[in-house]
């Protein structure tokens, strides 16, 4: 009986492999979870730099890649920082999180998302996960804000904590947008700012718009690993023109322009993205369409493959939303920690990298006492999701027969 329940299990993760092995090929090298592509202008406009000395905080590539960030999205403005957890760290700074606030976010995401907030001196208060699309459950999200809350004047607080809770933080997971009409007319109604994380998704619409048009801050990420890279890098998007000009001054030191004077009229950061980094988004940007098309063709070739196997599919884009399926992602209809993991680790041994998802951030050390939700989808979900190998360029054979 034992032997024949590990037998089968045997087979049911064989056809996995199988899958993996249909769409990717039997690899000669380790498929990484997502690696960058360097095709186009990157060697260029980096030898550019060099050549020009032009590398660090100063130089033309930084302007012009927030002015095809700003073309991109239709976005108004653009800045620029070190990365995206930067990003993150001064939007909340914009909407005037402070020491003693709370902001909500969701437990299910990469810790960069909470480590801004207490970087603010704030406090997290987490917020459960929708199976759809891993993003923040609305209808929970709302019933819970009207139990736990209450309002004076313009500001919402915490029933149990007597906080102020300032903002919300949606997430984009693996580039799957939220709903973020219905989140922004929940902010509306409790005066919560609202901070996109954007991170995982640019080229990724909702409702017809690009994501972060519908926040009051968005944050995006460039990290080496995310849909185009500056190797590390972020930037924040905005409409508001005055939000805009306050994070420029802020992540380069918070110094009055002045000829050779140094003054600083308020607590600044370095968080300007150099010059190089610039240099390299721009190449990358360039190479974005053909980077969506190919995650596009990938995730459509996944999707069909996987539907061959009974109790699990790929996770989609929601209705009046386009994803830029950053990273394909497999959900099984049962949670089963077990199973991911020998999934993660039989798939090694072929040569693909998977991983799971991230530990729900309520139960990391520095989070564990954080005010939440009731969080038991989340933790389903923790051991439902595994993500599978999502480079551009594995898509790349599959774009032209669609
Ligand atoms: C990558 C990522 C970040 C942080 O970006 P970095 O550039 O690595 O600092 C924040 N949130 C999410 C959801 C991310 O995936």
């Amino acid at each position: 009986m034992y032997l024949l329940k590990i037998e089968r299990k045997g087979m049911i993760l064989e056809g996995y492999l199988a899958v993996l092995e249909q769409v990717l090929g039997k690899p000669e090298n380790f498929v990484a979870l997502h690696a960058p592509c360097f095709e186009g202008n990157e060697w260029a406009y980096v030898k550019q730099c060099i050549d020009s000395t032009w590398v660090s905080s100063v130089g033309e590539y930084v302007g012009q890649f927030e002015a095809k960030l700003v073309e991109y999205t239709d976005i108004p403005y653009a800045v620029a920082v070190v990365n995206g957890t930067a990003a993150l760290h001064i939007a909340l700074r914009l909407v005037n999180v402070m020491p003693q606030d709370e902001v909500l976010l969701p437990a299910l995401s990469f810790v960069a998302t909470a480590n801004a907030i207490a970087y603010c001196g704030a406090t997290a208060h987490f917020v459960e996960a929708q199976s759809s699309n891993l993003g923040i459950d609305f209808e929970k999200l709302s019933e819970y804000l009207e139990k736990n809350t209450f309002i004076q004047g313009e500001t919402c607080f915490n029933k149990k904590t007597k906080r102020a809770i300032k903002a919300l933080i949606p997430v984009h997971i693996f580039g799957h947008p939220v709903n973020m009409s219905a989140l922004q007319g929940l902010c509306k109604q409790y005066h919560l700012a609202l901070v996109e994380d954007a991170a995982e998704a640019l080229g990724a619409f909702v409702h017809g718009k690009h994501v972060g048009f519908y926040s009051d801050v968005a944050c995006f990420s460039f990290n080496g690993n995310k849909i185009i890279t500056t190797g590390g890098g972020g930037a924040i998007l905005t409409s508001n023109a005055d939000l805009a000009a306050r994070a420029k001054h802020i992540t380069t030191t918070a110094k009055r322009t002045h000829a050779h004077e140094f003054y600083h009229d308020e607590l600044g950061y370095n968080y300007r993205l150099p010059n190089l980094n610039a240099a390299l988004g721009c190449a990358q940007l360039e190479r974005l369409g053909f980077f969506l098309k190919c995650k596009a063709a990938l995730a459509r070739v996944y999707k069909e493959a996987f539907a061959s196997l009974p109790g699990v599919r790929t996770l989609e884009a929601q209705e009046d939303t386009q994803s830029n399926y950053w990273l394909n992602a497999l959900i099984l209809e049962k949670p089963n920690r077990v199973f991911i993991e020998q999934l993660i680790e039989k798939a090694a041994q072929r040569k693909f990298q998977l991983r799971g998802l991230w530990t729900p951030l309520d139960s990391l050390p520095m989070y564990q006492h954080c005010p939440k939700m009731d969080l038991s989808e989340t933790y389903q979900l923790f051991n439902r999701v595994v993500t599978l190998p999502s480079s551009a360029w594995l898509g790349n054979k599959y774009v032209e027969g669609y």
